[in-house]
């Protein structure tokens, strides 16, 4: 197989998991689990978003948590904006990482937005230069890469569109997001490979939710065409408020697992990012979409067999 010796996981469970939790976590809450997570070798982390709070009332307190952060240098804490608004927020509170999204089904963008995909990206450039002048870095996202409940599969060649469109306002950090539980390994795996051959300038980074248990095959399927950075989510929590049944992110424990196993170096301390999840877990206050949580990781489970037993399980046959 073409497994990289390394690959770089940004943990989003602050983000995209919390904001689909009924219950409110409070900045002071936050803050300990970030720092966890920067503890347990964590190189980037979407802390949060800059929406409107009415929209998003998990999210209010994104600014709060950014202002009490102390990130080292090589630890890369990004937030998700959705207009200019949200750069002066990310400049206000300290943030030096923001992320666009445009939803690659036209249909969806249409009956949201009122523009396709493109126009939204175009629009972003306000947003871009904004951030430049403040020293801020832009990344873009493009969900439903894969797969939308309004178009079935996308067309491979808007998903290039799109692309395009980031690159025309200078965005060029990229990350294919299946938001809609959609995507399945030789579909990735095609699409990745030929984007990384058409577009060899996008930094890639690939988003899977668990909503039909492909999360892990994606992944691998990426890894395989190349991807070296994955989107995980601490237990597994989060969903997304337009799909019916959507599960949250692939949970990071399994995938930090399955690279330990591997021999893929992710940096992560599987065991203090599996204490993390477990606390997530607890304070979300019901079972979350973690393997590794239920059945412990598969090291743990090699140990001696006491003397006889053996031999008295098979007499018992
Ligand atoms: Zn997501």
């Amino acid at each position: 197989m073409n497994l990289a010796d390394k690959i770089t996981l940004c943990e989003v469970g602050p983000r995209d998991g919390l904001q689909n939790e009924a219950r409110l976590f409070s900045a002071e809450e936050k803050v300990e689990l970030i720092n966890q997570m920067m503890e347990a070798g964590f190189k980037v982390i979407e802390v949060g978003s800059f929406v409107s709070p009415k929209a998003v009332p998990q999210m209010a307190n994104t600014d709060e948590v950014f202002r009490a952060l102390k990130p080292p240098a090589d630890v890369e804490l990004r937030a998700l904006i959705a207009n200019a608004r949200g750069v002066d927020r990310a400049v206000e509170c300290g943030c030096r990482k923001v992320k666009l999204n445009v939803s690659a089904s036209k249909a969806h963008n249409l009956a949201n937005l009122n523009r396709t995909p493109e126009e939204s990206v175009a629009g972003f450039k306000e947003c871009v230069d904004k951030a430049a002048a403040n020293g801020i870095a832009v990344s873009g996202s493009i969900s439903m890469a894969f797969g939308s409940p309004w178009d079935r599969e996308i067309p491979i060649q808007d998903v290039k569109d799109i692309v395009n469109a980031y690159l025309n306002v200078g965005v060029t950090e990229i990350s294919l997001s299946d938001a809609s539980g959609m995507a399945y390994p030789s579909q990735v795996y095609n699409m990745c490979t030929e984007m990384m051959r058409e577009f060899p300038q996008v930094e890639w980074w690939l988003h899977f939710h668990n909503t039909r248990g492909l999360g892990v095959a994606n992944i691998v399927a990426g890894m395989e065409a190349g991807v070296r950075n994955f989107d995980t989510s601490f237990a597994g929590v989060g969903g997304c408020p337009f799909v019916p049944g959507a599960a949250g992110n692939v949970s990071t424990e399994d995938v930090v697992h399955m690279c330990d196993e591997m021999g893929v170096k992710t940096g992560i301390d599987l065991d203090k990012a599996m204490e993390i999840s477990r606390r997530v877990a607890e304070l979300v206050g019901h079972p979350t979409d973690s393997y590794l949580l239920r059945a412990g990781k598969s090291k743990d489970l090699i140990r001696e067999l006491p003397k006889g037993q053996l031999k008295n399980q098979v007499k018992a046959k």
